[in-house]
């Protein structure tokens, strides 16, 4: 028998106790506040942008929108981010992606204080993430290693195999696998025979935007399965990377598309944003 991991039960879990810290925190004066950026009206982007703002009002997270113009040039939108990151009140800058194709998202990125990038996603970050520093860790990796944890998961001495290597998802999700000691194989597009790779995997992480690619022959019997896709199939209906219905009954643990992986990183951008109004106030109490 298998086990479908409930992604959403273990991000209330995860949301709950921010809830409680937010509390204590306003007890002392501390409002942690995100501020997200949304540049255009992507369907997509609203629908993942009221999720992070609800769900960050839910815990007592002031959330801010600052909506901006497709057309808009990319000087307006780094001026924007210049005076996020001179706010005080404003400890967690997300700037909602994929930006319009005439702004550079790097350099928007690369803008963002390091100390304000509840993404994880600036060089900082991502350089900290890579030689063993704290850091933000970027949202989706970072929520899927708390999933493990949460359900007893160890990674240690395992063979994990990640396919997808993009910013946001395969490439930090390797690097915390490596910091957790599995033993770690990228996969991507120009993967020969990714089957003879995925196959070998203890744990295997699946983040690669094709619906339902991943079908039983790429899976070992007794498998972790982490399905990291949020596709929509030619019926319209939701799925991720796994043919679940197939592969969930050779594995010993999945996570389902919805509610395994998504609300997890929506609770880590969360954590993040708390954990970044705390280090505001530490540094801000020791300046005097
Ligand atoms: P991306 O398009 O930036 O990267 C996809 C990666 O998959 C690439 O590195 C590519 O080399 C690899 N790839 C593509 N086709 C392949 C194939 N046939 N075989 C092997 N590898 C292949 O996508 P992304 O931003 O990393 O997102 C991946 C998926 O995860 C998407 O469906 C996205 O919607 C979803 N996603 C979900 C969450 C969440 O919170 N659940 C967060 C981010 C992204």
């Amino acid at each position: 028998s298998y086990r479908i991991i409930d992604g959403k039960a273990i991000a209330q879990q995860v949301r709950d106790e921010l809830k409680d810290e937010v509390a204590r925190l306003k007890k002392q004066g501390i409002v942690p506040g995100l501020t997200v950026i949304l540049v255009g009206n992507h369907p997509a982007s609203e629908s993942y942008v009221r999720g992070k703002m609800r769900a960050s009002e839910e815990v007592g997270i002031r959330s801010d929108l600052i909506r901006m113009n497709e057309d808009i040039s990319p000087q307006e939108l780094l001026a924007e981010v210049r005076k996020l990151n001179d706010d005080p009140s404003v400890h967690g800058i997300l700037v909602q992606l994929p930006l319009p194709r005439h702004i550079d998202a790097n350099q928007v990125i690369a803008t963002i204080s390091p100390e304000k990038d509840v993404d994880g996603f600036t060089p900082v970050n991502v350089g900290n993430l890579v030689i063993g520093q704290d850091a933000f860790y970027p949202c989706t990796p970072y929520g899927i290693m708390e999933l493990l944890k949460r359900i007893g998961i160890s990674v240690e001495g395992k063979h994990a195999v990640v396919i997808g290597r993009s910013n946001i998802v395969g490439k930090p999700m390797s690097i915390l696998l490596q910091r957790a000691n599995a033993t770690v194989t990228m996969c991507h597009s120009r993967t020969i025979d990714l089957p003879s790779y995925t196959k070998q995997a203890d744990i295997l992480i699946a983040a690669v935007g094709r619906a339902e690619l991943i079908t039983s022959e790429y899976v070992k019997p007794g498998a972790v399965v982490i399905d990291v896709g949020i596709n929509r199939r030619e019926d319209g209906k939701l799925v991720g990377d796994v043919l679940f219905a197939e592969v969930a009954p050779h594995c010993s643990a999945i996570t389902p598309v919805p509610g395994g992986v998504g609300p997890m990183t929506i609770a880590m951008l969360l954590k993040n944003t708390v954990k970044s109004a705390k280090m505001h106030h530490r540094s801000a109490s020791s300046n005097g």
